[in-house]
């Protein structure tokens, strides 16, 4: 075995709030994987859900596993059969193997494949580590004026890409976004760059709205957490729009942000729901569907890599200044890093430098 991989070290969640430094071995590299070095990786919500419960949905972590998912880093070995990269080439990572040969691969939704290995998602070890070892075409190279940061970036703003993908967010589409934490914020960027003219966030806490509001929000509304309000606030919305709201993303996930984008949108429109906060909700979906609006769900992303990128190297979407807090690769350092992920606030994007 080489030295560097002797020395190779991970993020290990071993319990509740517990992550310690601990060795790696890695698996053998395929002919068609690569060896890279970890340079930038960035917590998730997801993350921080496994970090605080051992659990997000219905993947449990029974056993312990190495966390993380948005990443990049520079290639250090390719496998025999690798043409498209080079040693030290810098490159994003998309952190999700599926099977290629279901119906659902098949047909080319593969992020819906039941057989997704998808890094820091139990139990499939994560990418917090000095190396992991990747298939060589789930990884991009990086264009010399995209920092390997954005790179990591390329994770969260996919949701974004493929939730407007989804809804054909258009530039004849006025979208509302309920939630200006990380995935409200990068949904924004992207209803911007597919063309939506006008863009209302909601949230609770101010100071979010004011860094939406900063980053390019039309309009900011400030709703509570009180379901008796979603009427009032309903009206506001529809107020500050001035005209229909078309599409409504409900990157939050609760029942009273996702009756309030069923309430707010309009005949004919879409709400789109990105966030999961709760498996199950009360919320007003016949008034809704009597006005023909139809309700999209999102998981995760597919082939949206390349236009993350594309849209980093033209300036288009500029996701640095989401990067709020940075962190190095020591045990003292990761889990003073998750606590400031878990208490939000003005934290939107932590992320590490390896
Ligand atoms: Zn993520
Ligand atoms: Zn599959």
């Amino acid at each position: 075995m080489e030295l560097g991989e002797e020395e190779n070290k991970a993020a290990w969640l071993l319990g509740v709030k517990t992550l310690k430094i601990q060795p790696y071995h890695l698996p053998p590299l395929g002919a068609h994987d690569v060896k890279v070095r970890m340079k930038a990786v960035g917590i998730c919500g997801s993350d921080v859900h496994h970090f605080k419960h051992m659990r997000c949905g219905n993947f449990i972590v029974k056993k312990p596993m190495v966390i993380g998912h948005e990443c990049a880093g520079t290639v250090e070995e390719v496998g025999s059969e690798v043409k498209s990269l080079q040693v030290g080439n810098r490159v994003a990572l998309e952190p999700g193997i599926s099977c290629s040969q279901c119906h659902l691969c098949k047909d080319g939704r593969y992020n819906l494949c039941r057989e997704m290995k998808f890094f820091g998602s139990p139990p499939t070890n994560g990418a917090l580590a000095n190396l992991v070892v990747h298939p060589a075409n789930l990884c991009f190279k990086l264009p010399d004026n995209v920092s390997l940061e954005e790179g990591a970036m390329c994770e969260p703003l996919s949701v974004g890409i493929h939730a407007c993908r989804r809804a054909k967010i258009s530039p004849q589409t006025k979208v509302l976004i309920m939630g200006a934490g990380p995935i409200g914020l990068v949904t924004m960027l992207a209803a911007r760059v597919f063309g939506a003219p006008k863009i209302i966030i909601a949230d609770i806490d101010d100071s979010r709205l004011s860094f939406a509001k900063d980053l390019g929000a039309d309009e900011i509304i400030q709703v509570s957490t009180n379901i008796q309000d979603v009427g009032e606030e309903v009206v506001k919305i529809q107020n500050a729009m001035g005209a229909n709201v078309d599409v409504s993303f409900d990157c939050v996930g609760f029942d009273k942000t996702m009756s309030t984008a069923l309430n707010a949108t309009g005949a004919g429109g879409k709400v789109c729901l990105v966030g999961m906060g709760r498996s199950e909700m009360t919320i007003p979906l016949t008034p809704a569907a009597a006005r023909e609006v139809d309700v999209i769900g999102i998981f995760r992303y597919r082939n949206t890599w390349p236009l993350c990128i594309e849209f980093l190297k033209s300036r288009k979407i500029d996701v640095k200044p989401l990067i709020t807090h940075r962190f190095k690769f020591t045990e003292e350092q990761v889990e003073e890093a998750f606590e400031t992920s878990a208490q939000g606030g003005n934290a939107i994007k932590v992320m590490f430098s390896l």
